[in-house]
């Protein structure tokens, strides 16, 4: 829209929109109205937006997530969880716990230990999608009691991941944020009925999906009127699986930069999945963070031996409390320095 059209022109484009049988998502910025149209562009004419009052321009966006592409939204996104911000020039946000919530007591020593440490969020998995049956599947509900009780305690917000969607309305109840994990990354059913819950989604890419794909999926979130997404890198396989790394997975550093071009939403890393080794998360927590990561998450366990699930890859609080340390550097330094992170996205439609 202009930059002085009326809030009755405006009306009047979203009248139209509505009536041709599609959604609108409205953008409103301090000058200007943008109204992103989302369904089959075939059902509407933009000759005749065009020619409305109060109407600017009239363009079609290619990406198919184009109501996250930086087209369409230029500016960084943040995304508020509890009283925590993720994303833009904020300091990033580290993210940790255990992998599974075990017990209440397990649950409070670590995330004590998590927040002396530095960290800002609470995470434990109460629902754990499982490769094998024979794996720990979480301790479900009652997992989710203590996640609420320990974050009460604790005044630290938190957030955990939901399998399916007859989960949805259980877990909003007892978390801040809700996590979509890499096995689930494609279910359009759970994604569509996260974000309509209206909390704040950590969606986390699939080990075997093109950065397009991702964003493609993660698109459903916005077009169901929820832009509280924060995106995490956690690795993928090598495809063919012709051979064997010596890690679990490969954390794929190119993707934060290249999703941060993409699109105005935050972006973290996650080194515990994406190496599944002790010994590797702090070197690639690092690398993450020197890619323009917004924040980490970063599984920890004070007694990693007994842990009922990814044991072999859980740094000690001492641990965490390092690598926060030397992330926090790396950070301010690169944003101090002659090439900051907002330089690297601030030709984001320029790409070649
Ligand atoms: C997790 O965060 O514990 C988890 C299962 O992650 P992912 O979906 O990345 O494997
Ligand atoms: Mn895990």
């Amino acid at each position: 829209m202009k930059p002085r059209a009326s809030k009755d022109q405006i009306d009047d484009v979203i009248q139209k929109v509505q009536s041709a049988g599609l959604k609108v998502d409205l953008s409103s910025g301090e000058y200007q109205t943008v109204i992103g149209i989302i369904g089959d562009e075939k059902k509407i004419d933009f000759d005749q937006i065009i020619s409305m009052p109060g109407v600017n321009d009239a363009i079609r966006i290619q990406s198919p997530y184009r109501l996250m592409s930086r087209s369409y939204i230029p500016n960084d996104v943040k995304v508020k969880v509890g009283k925590v911000t993720i994303g833009g020039d904020e300091p990033p946000v580290y993210i940790s716990g255990p992998c599974s919530i075990e017990s209440y007591e397990q649950l409070y020593r670590i995330a004590k230990a998590v927040k002396e440490a530095g960290a800002h969020i609470l995470r434990g998995g109460a629902f754990k999608p499982r490769t094998s049956v024979h794996s720990f599947q979480g301790l479900g509900l009652e997992g989710l009691e203590h996640l609420k009780a320990v974050s009460k305690d604790l005044d630290m917000p938190t957030v955990t991941e939901i399998r399916g969607e007859v989960e949805v309305e259980e877990v909003t109840k007892y978390t801040d944020m809700i996590q979509i994990g890499a096995r689930n990354m494609f279910n359009q059913d759970l994604i569509e009925a996260a974000a309509k819950t209206g909390l704040p989604i950590f969606f986390k890419r699939g080990f075997g999906s093109q950065i397009d794909e991702y964003l493609s999926f993660a698109e459903r979130i916005v077009a169901n009127n929820n832009h509280k997404i924060v995106l995490c890198e956690r690795g993928i396989l090598p495809i063919g699986g012709s051979f064997k790394p010596m890690t679990r997975f490969t954390l794929d550093l190119n993707a934060i930069p290249a999703i941060r071009k993409e699109t105005p939403f935050p972006v973290f890393g996650d080194p515990s999945h994406g190496t599944g080794r002790r010994d590797l998360v702090l070197p690639m927590a690092r690398a993450a963070i020197a890619a323009g990561a917004h924040g980490l998450m970063i599984e920890v366990h004070d007694r990693p031996q007994e842990a009922m699930s990814d044991g072999p890859q859980a740094v000690l609080p001492e641990e965490l409390k390092k690598i926060i340390k030397i992330c926090n550097t790396i950070h301010k330094t690169i944003s101090e320095s002659d090439s900051p992170f907002s330089d690297d996205v601030a030709n984001a439609n320029g790409r070649s």
